[in-house]
């Protein structure tokens, strides 16, 4: 890592960001990425106490928690840009995701999912969430877009670290994991059907008063993410 990436990691750190990866894009098409070769990702980890108490569905606390860490990632985003503009670089951030999503295929047009996984900051679960080694599901991320080179320490991931596990598959009350491993180049709906959460999604919230379009289950009951609360409250 260069001293670019170690500053940027450190001012990002300093002012709340959980985690910080690079990844280069430049073999992806031109347009999602809006012709810059190179990301910086920004993750906050969620409260592992409001995380812990979502493995039945979301809650209002997790609403609160939601729109609090995109909020910070916004800040943090505006702060990345400030930086690299500053150092005489073109940066340009997108927003938390939920933000850009094209709601009639419920995609975005770079996921930040895959700006991490070339970061090598994890991989795609079954259940379609990124997974990292550290918080497990509990994180909530942005992306900067940068014409900056700019490289990370992490290898890009390009299969899923799954396993055998399949506690997504199994506590999702839609069904929309199909128990596929993801690996990369594979569509979608191979591993997960996005409508189905979507379906799901709009009926609780809507039964439970939320709203944002949040569930939280497959965050909860992820084995990467246990572990990461499980540190974090120590025992109970
Ligand atoms: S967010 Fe909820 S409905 Fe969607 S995959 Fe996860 S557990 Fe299933
Ligand atoms: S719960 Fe298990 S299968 Fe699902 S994303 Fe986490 S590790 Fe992967």
């Amino acid at each position: 890592m260069s001293h670019l990436e170690d500053d940027l990691t450190q001012l990002l750190m300093h002012k709340g960001a959980s985690l910080v990866g690079f990844a280069d894009l430049s073999m992806l098409p031109p347009e999602p990425r809006m012709h810059m070769d190179c990301a910086v990702w920004i993750a906050v980890a969620l409260d592992p106490r409001v995380v812990d108490d979502i493995a039945e569905g979301p809650t209002k606390f997790y609403e609160i928690e939601y729109l609090e860490k995109n909020e910070l990632l916004k800040v943090l985003c505006r702060d990345a840009v400030k930086i690299l503009r500053g150092w005489g670089f073109e940066a340009i951030a997108r927003a938390a995701t939920g933000e850009d999503i094209d709601w009639i295929d419920l995609q975005t047009p770079l996921p930040h999912k895959t700006v991490a996984t070339r970061a090598g900051m994890g991989w795609i679960g079954k259940c379609g969430l990124l997974v990292n080694k550290e918080y497990g599901s509990a994180i909530r991320m942005a992306v900067v877009l940068t014409d900056a080179t700019l490289e990370g320490e992490e290898v890009p991931i390009g299969a899923s670290y799954c396993g055998d596990c399949m506690a997504c598959v199994q506590h999702c009350p839609a069904n929309a994991p199909t128990g596929e491993d993801w690996i990369k180049g594979l569509e979608r709906e191979e591993y997960y059907d996005a409508f189905a959460c979507h379906e799901h999604i709009l009926q609780v919230t809507k039964e439970k008063g939320i709203r944002s379009k949040v569930c939280g289950i497959c965050i909860a009951v992820c084995p990467y993410t246990k572990k990461y609360v499980k540190k974090a409250l120590g025992p109970q």
